[in-house]
């Protein structure tokens, strides 16, 4: 059978793994080095003028990070991968291979906290202008593009209120208008949720720390390439031009449709500097070989502890895409594996205080600011991510005093709808 038609069940095992040839060992090596000797003057020339592929610097390539990112390039059937040390680097990295000063992105109004703020204030400051559009309606990306355009930009389930935009249509207004469509992929846990390059997507971002990760051991990020975009359009001098860096080398000539990840890798991390460590490239190994077993019954679980939240006389309201109820029901189900993601927001009906008197009462879940974890997370808004906010703010970002987020793990989940009663039991209305 051909490696290339393997499923993701088989592929989040075998992909980037090969064999040691000289012991045979099975798991893959840490390889905790900072450089690589050259064989011959003649040898390393050709590795820093990239006319041979191969190891010069940690901070450039790693063996362990290499399997890794095979494995992530052949989860999401993509051309290449590039793994970061965080997920808001993997952002900043895209973002900065595509445009610079001058130059605009067009965003969703749905953003991670800490995307937003590298957008409109980080981003603003190298000259970079993003644009948020007034909602995720593909119209409204497209009235917002102009020549400068170099990006559109969406989450595939937006966080906290778990939107799922219409990837398919913004795919074709990227295809359309002729920009690259970039999707932050971090809720369709590497793919196995969600594969945006199915619908139209050219680049993938994706924040290692949550589901691929999974267990809360390790920060990290993936940059992954469709393949499957022309940056001989004109519009990206930097890919399909004579490289600064590289003495004139045209990218896009040398590297064809794996030209952006390329760049990436040998602008980017060389001039960013923001490279995973090879333990924790190790550790992203290990979580990927359970991916699909732990977010299926993650998923189940949800669906169990939204049902049972749903139900209980103290909760005003719960919003979980899973439902009929939820605004992005629809999309949802067309574009995410089993229609929903592990995220779900309860409002209750009480106070700030009772609703901080609930979150200090759980003893299985854990108060953070996290999702994807083996541990079901309870994340209280108004008292952490948005406490800065004034209480119009609050309101118009959809925040209120009473609503928590909940990112469901790998607990039996009679045992977490336990812990729910107990802590209810310890508030009044
Ligand atoms: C967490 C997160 C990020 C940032 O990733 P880090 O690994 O924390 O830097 C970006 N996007 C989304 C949707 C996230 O949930």
């Amino acid at each position: 059978m051909d490696p290339k038609n393997y499923r993701f069940e088989t592929l989040q095992i075998h992909a980037g793994l090969h064999p040691d040839t000289e012991t045979g060992a099975r798991g893959v090596a840490i390889c905790p080095t900072a450089a690589y000797r050259f064989r011959s003057c003649d040898h390393a020339a050709r590795l820093f003028e990239l006319s041979e592929a191969g190891n010069i610097y940690t901070r450039l390539q790693n063996p362990t990070t290499t399997a890794y990112e095979e494995r992530i390039a052949a989860l999401y059937g993509a051309v290449g991968a590039l793994a970061v040390s965080s997920g808001m680097s993997a952002i900043l990295v895209t973002v900065l291979s595509l445009a610079a000063e001058g130059d605009n992105i067009v965003a969703s109004p749905f953003l991670y906290g800490g995307t937003y703020n590298q957008f409109r204030i980080t981003l603003r400051k190298l000259g970079i202008d993003c644009r948020i559009a007034r909602s995720e309606r593909p119209e409204e990306f497209e009235a917002l593009i102009d020549g400068r355009t170099r990006a559109l930009y969406v989450e595939s389930m937006g966080n906290p209120t778990c939107a799922v935009p219409d990837l398919e249509a913004l795919g074709d207004v990227a295809r359309r208008r002729d920009v690259p469509l970039v999707v932050d992929n971090t809720f369709g846990a590497g793919g196995y949720l969600c594969n945006p390059f199915e619908w139209g997507a050219n680049i993938v971002v994706d924040s290692a720390t949550k589901w691929i990760n999974g267990h809360g051991t390790a920060m990290g990020g993936v940059i992954v390439d469709g393949g499957n975009y022309n940056w001989g359009n004109g519009k990206f001098p930097q890919i399909d031009g004579p490289s600064e860096g590289y003495h004139g080398l045209n990218l896009y000539e040398a590297f064809g449709t794996a030209a952006f990840i390329v760049k990436c890798r040998v602008d980017g991390l060389r001039d960013l500097g923001c490279c995973p460590s090879p333990f924790d490239s190790y550790l992203m190994l290990i979580g990927l070989e359970t991916l699909s077993l732990r977010v299926r019954q993650e998923v189940e679980s949800t669906r169990r502890l939204a049902e049972y939240c749903l139900r209980h006389p103290k909760v005003r309201s719960v919003s979980f895409v899973g439902f009929d109820t939820h605004p992005s029901y629809e999309n949802a189900r067309k574009y995410y594996r089993y229609g929903s993601s592990a995220v779900f927001t309860i409002e209750l009906k009480g106070t700030l205080e009772s609703t901080v008197r609930f979150v200090e009462a759980l003893q299985l879940a854990a108060h953070m600011t996290m999702i994807g974890d083996s541990i079901t997370v309870v994340t209280h808004p108004a008292s952490t991510t948005h406490k800065q906010l004034n209480e119009a703010d609050l309101a118009a970002a959809g925040i209120t005093p009473t609503l928590l987020r909940i990112s469901v793990g790998l607990e039996n989940a009679e045992d977490l709808i336990a812990d729910f009663e107990q802590a209810f039991a310890q508030v009044e209305e």
